[in-house]
């Protein structure tokens, strides 16, 4: 049995996917996005919020984890819902989720991912949920490596190989003001959402969170985008919005 680390489960969930949720959130990711509104979900290891003296990060058997998970069952069964496992980034702690998801499935479960995970390991976790949320950031691979610490290739990759096994996918792209949300990169995304062979079921753009800075003094990092307006570019955000709808994707406007 393998051991995880969750920094925070959200009960009563409404936009992490069909009906009433609980959303696990799973420590550690392999990205370093500089937007990040939860930076304590990015090391994989528990840490102390330096304000509160908290610990940050709980260690759960998958059984323990499902049992806690399995209380809410009447309101999933109730309201079509389930559970979904974000992060930081879920599947990098594959084994685990996948021991997870083994004890729980007949309850609807989502996958929020940011696609950076090895391939064979990735598809497996995708095959065991009913849907996946999939992050799109930037199309560039230079600037994906700037602005999020790592190369795009395997993410695309990843969503091309979910694609190829028609997985029920989401794609979800945060509009991050001068960074996401230029016509280059909604351009670039636009194309590469058109090259997939199934149309996800829909596409989310979601807003920039305006308070994302907010906990980096607690773990002691430092936010770095200080200086960037609080909304996106509306001109490119309006275009790419009528781009996907007149070629039939189903958007929603976070
Ligand atoms: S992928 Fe998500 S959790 Fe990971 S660093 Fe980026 S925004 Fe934060």
């Amino acid at each position: 049995m393998t051991n995880g680390i969750v920094f925070d489960i959200k009960e009563f969930a409404l936009n992490d996917g069909p009906g009433i949720r609980v959303t696990v959130f799973l420590k550690g990711c392999p990205l370093t996005c500089k937007w990040c509104h939860n930076p304590e979900s990015q090391k994989h290891q528990p840490e102390t919020n330096q304000k509160t003296n908290r610990l940050c990060g709980k260690i759960y058997t998958p059984s323990e984890l499902a049992e806690h998970l399995r209380q809410f069952q009447d309101v999933f069964a109730f309201s079509e819902g389930g559970i979904t496992f974000s992060g930081g980034e879920p599947t990098l702690q594959a084994d685990f989720l996948m021991e997870t998801l083994s004890l729980l499935t007949d309850i609807h479960t989502t996958l929020d991912t940011c696609g950076y995970c090895e391939s064979s390991k990735f598809l497996k976790i995708a095959q065991a949920v009913n849907l996946v949320y999939f992050d799109l950031k930037l199309a560039d691979d230079t600037l994906h490596q700037k602005y999020t610490g790592m190369s795009n290739r395997l993410i695309l990759e990843n969503l091309k190989m979910l694609d190829e096994h028609n997985i029920p996918l989401h794609i979800r792209i945060p509009l991050i003001p001068t960074i996401t949300d230029t016509a280059d990169n909604l351009n670039g995304l636009f194309n590469i959402i058109k090259s997939l062979k199934h149309s996800p079921i829909r596409i989310d753009l979601l807003p920039y969170n305006i308070c994302a800075g907010g906990k980096y003094e607690n773990y002691g990092m430092t936010y770095e985008l200080t200086t960037i307006p609080n909304e996106p570019n509306q001109t490119s955000v309006q275009h790419f919005y009528e781009q996907l709808t007149q070629n039939n994707f189903n958007v929603m406007k976070g």
